[in-house]
């Protein structure tokens, strides 16, 4: 008899590392020290999810550009923008870059927060795909379990500038964010996991 008899399941994850050599590792602790101040690129206890949407429709792409480690079109910086998981449209889940490092999918919250893509162009497509919701769900709930992630910590990348344990030193970027996942989406989101 498991001991906590609530512990959400670990879903099936397929992996699909991306590099992530000392060279990649070393960018990432000068990007969190230049945006956090901390001296580390590692992902310490995690507090934050942070779903997001590829705007793209192939995985393959989605891990071609996260692979590349090219300094992001908007940001101009290295490490190149990544993401811990992609959920494929077929459902597969696909983990691209080990939970003990920070990745870079959400300014202000990479410090402290796991990122999940959603490969599509829109959130309804995601809605109205049930194995990938169902995925995104099992692998969201197995996470917060794992962590103690509470559900309101569950976020959409565009309420990022909300969240409590957003922080970012580069006073340009402090209201950065993107459009993906707003709340009108997440509130369902959010339903949909504690509803088990
Ligand atoms: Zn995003």
């Amino acid at each position: 008899m498991p001991l906590v008899a609530d512990a959400p399941p670990r879903p099936a994850i397929v992996q699909d590392p991306i590099p992530y050599p000392s060279s990649r590792v070393g960018e990432m602790r000068a990007y969190a020290v230049r945006h956090y101040g901390l001296h580390r690129a590692r992902l310490v206890a995690p507090k934050v999810i942070v779903e997001h949407l590829t705007a793209n429709t192939s995985f393959s792409a989605t891990f071609n550009t996260f692979a590349s480690d090219a300094p992001d079109p908007e940001l101009h910086e290295r490490p190149g923008t990544c993401s811990h998981f992609v959920l494929d449209q077929q459902g597969t889940i696909h983990q691209l870059v080990s939970l003990k490092w920070m990745c870079r999918h959400t300014v202000g919250l990479n410090w402290t927060a796991i990122g999940i893509e959603h490969v599509g162009t829109a959130e309804a497509g995601v809605f109205g795909n049930v194995r990938m919701l169902r995925a995104s769900l099992r692998l969201t709930r197995w996470l917060q379990g794992r962590y103690g992630i509470a559900t309101k910590n569950v976020i959409g990348h565009n309420e990022s500038l909300s969240s409590p344990y957003h922080q970012e030193r580069v006073v340009r970027l402090r209201t950065q964010t993107h459009a993906d996942f707003p709340r009108r989406w997440m509130v369902r989101y959010r339903r949909e996991l504690a509803a088990g």
